[in-house]
C-alpha cells in the first residue's frame, strides 16, 4: 500500500511517517528531506534549489517529479511508499496519480493533519533533529531525553528553514496550493483528516486505526 500524509509544515508529518515506516515497514519519501540532501552534498541541484528553500517557495514540479519516479520505479519500493510532502499542488497530485498507474501501483489512503498557524509557529521555532538517529525533538512539546549518548544536545541540528519568517512564508506557500489538492483527493473518496493538535501518541494511534482499516493488504 502507498499512502500520501500532508499537512502545513511543522504538522508532523515527518514524526508520524518515521513512526507509520517502523510499524508497517513502509518507505518515507520526503522530497523536502530529499531536497535538503542535495543542498548538504553541495550537488549542482543542491545549489539550485537553496534559495528558493530559503524563502519558503516551492522548487519546481519537475525536480520533485523526477525525484519521486526514481523511488515510485524502484521495486523496492512497490506499494510500500509513503509520501511526505508531495503533492504540493493540484498539478502534482495527477503526476502522482500518472506516475503510480505507469508502475502499476495505487494510492490506498490520504491523511490530512489539520494544525492552526499558532501551533506550527511553536512548533517550529522549537524543532530540533537529531543528526545521528533522525528522530525529531520540540524543546515545547517533546524535549530530546536527557543523558543519551545519540540525542544529546551536541547532536541536535535546527533546519536551516525553520526560522519564524521563513516558517510564516512555508504556511502562506502551502495554503495558497492546497485547496485543490484535498478538492482532489476528497473526490477520489481516499482523503481522511487527521487533528494535528492531539498528542503525538493520540494522532500515532488514529493513523494506526485508519491503515489498518483499509482492507486487503495487511
Ligand atoms: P518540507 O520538508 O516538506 O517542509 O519541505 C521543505 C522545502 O522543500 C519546501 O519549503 C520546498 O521549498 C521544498 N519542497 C519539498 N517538497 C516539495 C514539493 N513536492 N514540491 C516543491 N517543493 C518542495
Amino acid at each position: 500500500m502507498n499512502l500520501v500524509i500532508f499537512g502545513p509544515p511543522g504538522a508532523g508529518k515527518g514524526t508520524q511517517s518515521k513512526f507509520i515506516v517502523n510499524k508497517f515497514n513502509l518507505h518515507q519519501l520526503s522530497t523536502g528531506e530529499l531536497l535538503r540532501k542535495e543542498i548538504i552534498n553541495k550537488t549542482k541541484l543542491g545549489s539550485e534549489i537553496s534559495s528558493i528553500m530559503n524563502s519558503g517557495k516551492l522548487v519546481s514540479d519537475k525536480i520533485a517529479s523526477d525525484l519521486i519516479e526514481e523511488f515510485i520505479s524502484n521495486d523496492n519500493y512497490k506499494n510500500r511508499l509513503i509520501f511526505d510532502g508531495y503533492p504540493r499542488n493540484k498539478i502534482q497530485a495527477i503526476n502522482l496519480n500518472n506516475l503510480l498507474k505507469k508502475y502499476n501501483q495505487k494510492i490506498n489512503l490520504v491523511l490530512k493533519l489539520s494544525v492552526s498557524i499558532d501551533t506550527i509557529k511553536k512548533r517550529i521555532i522549537g524543532r530540533s533533529i537529531c543528526s545521528i538517529c533522525g528522530k525529531i525533538y520540540n524543546e515545547f512539546f517533546n524535549p530530546a531525553p536527557l543523558n543519551t549518548d545519540c540525542c544529546s544536545a551536541r547532536f541536535l541540528q535546527k533546519r536551516s528553514d525553520d526560522t519564524l519568517e521563513i516558517s510564516i512564508s512555508r504556511y502562506e506557500t502551502y495554503e495558497k496550493n492546497i485547496k485543490p489538492v484535498i478538492d482532489f483527493y476528497k473526490e477520489t473518496k481516499l482523503l481522511k483528516v487527521v487533528n494535528g493538535e492531539m498528542p503525538i501518541s493520540e494522532i500515532t494511534d488514529e493513523i494506526s486505526g485508519l491503515i489498518t482499516g483499509i482492507k486487503g493488504w495487511l
